[in-house]
């Protein structure tokens, strides 16, 4: 399996095979397991379905480190867009949003200065932006970018963070983002990483998104609980359930079309659950992330897409 998961990555990042699926129709059909369409309109209609399902959903507009400002003002457009359908159409989102996709690598300056006005657009809408979190090259920017937005006192509480069980950082990171109040997803990584700043073993990954859930539980602050793993689940219930939290207190979040099943059955259960549903046109990367952490997908989609 291991292999598998380097070959996936490996494929992710291959721009040939990219460039050739997301432009093929069969390309396109494929993706559909995890990918919500390619326009905006599809991106709300899927929303709706999950709203009527009982879920919130987070709304991420696919394509990352993008090579010019000009493409990074065209990607925020489609989040300020977002952002307004979503409040026209009284719909239960938020939206996810990568500072790469924001001009991050080109200069941080122009990814602050889009991530702010996506900010205040939330906060006048009375929404939510999440950053999600990139390879550890950028874990401070990131961190230095969402707090300083956030300690703005008209953009508190309107703009979160997300933190990957895999960094050895990442518990001095979540102890600070508690005191200072900022919102965490707390997720175990999707990147490849070194030894040298990551845990390379899936049990200590594990440990460590147990022991960083109860940190969070435990802290004033509404917080996420991204898996679809049922241990970190179960460890999770079960902390609340030691500590007298109750489930308003927190949601869990899981990927559009993965887990459907534990999805229902934890709205079921009386938890908040939050989708996270990517649309657009650049589905590649995001696609063949979701293929390496469970090579088994790739035969089922094949299998789908056959019969
Ligand atoms: C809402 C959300 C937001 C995220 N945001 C970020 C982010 O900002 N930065 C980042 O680095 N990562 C992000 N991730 C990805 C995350 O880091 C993991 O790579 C991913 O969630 C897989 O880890 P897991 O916790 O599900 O557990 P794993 O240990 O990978 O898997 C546990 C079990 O979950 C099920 N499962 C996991 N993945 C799949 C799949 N693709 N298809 C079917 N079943 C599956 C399988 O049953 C598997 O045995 C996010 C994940 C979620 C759910």
């Amino acid at each position: 399996m291991p292999i598998l998961r380097s070959a996936f990555i490996a494929l992710s990042r291959n721009r040939a095979i990219r460039r050739f699926s997301e432009h093929s129709r069969a390309g396109t059909k494929l993706s559909s397991r995890f990918v919500a369409g390619l326009t905006i309109e599809d991106a709300l209609r899927t929303t709706e379905a999950v709203n009527r399902q009982g879920m919130h959903a987070t709304l991420d507009s696919l394509g990352e480190s993008v090579t010019s400002p000009d493409q990074a003002h065209k990607a925020a457009e489609i989040y300020h867009r977002l952002l307004d359908e979503i409040a026209a159409h009284k719909l239960d989102s938020n939206i996810s949003v990568k500072l790469t996709q924001m001009g991050l690598e080109l200069d941080p300056a122009l990814a602050e200065s889009i991530a702010e006005k996506l900010a205040e657009h939330a906060a006048a809408t009375g929404n939510f932006l999440r950053i999600d979190m990139e390879d550890s090259s950028l874990t401070q920017v990131t961190l230095d970018i969402v707090r300083r937005l956030h300690a703005r006192p008209d953009l508190r509480g309107h703009i979160g963070i997300v933190i990957q069980s895999y960094l050895y950082r990442s518990k001095d990171d979540i102890a600070q983002l508690i005191a200072e109040g900022i919102r965490v997803r707390l997720c175990k990584g999707a990147y490849k990483e070194s030894e040298s700043v990551a845990f390379p073993k899936k049990s200590d990954v594990d440990a460590n998104y147990v022991a960083l859930s109860g940190m969070l539980l435990s802290s004033p602050i509404y917080h996420g609980l991204a898996t679809h793993d049922e241990a970190m689940i179960a460890a999770a219930k079960a902390y609340a359930r030691q500590h007298n939290i109750t489930p308003e207190h927190f949601e869990f979040q899981m990927l559009y079309g993965v887990r459907r099943d534990l999805q229902r059955k934890l709205v079921a259960e009386g938890y908040n659950v939050r989708v996270y549903v990517p649309f657009g046109t650049e589905w590649y990367p995001y696609f063949m992330r979701r293929l390496a952490e469970r090579p088994a997908n790739a035969l089922f989609i094949l299998k789908n897409l056959l019969r």
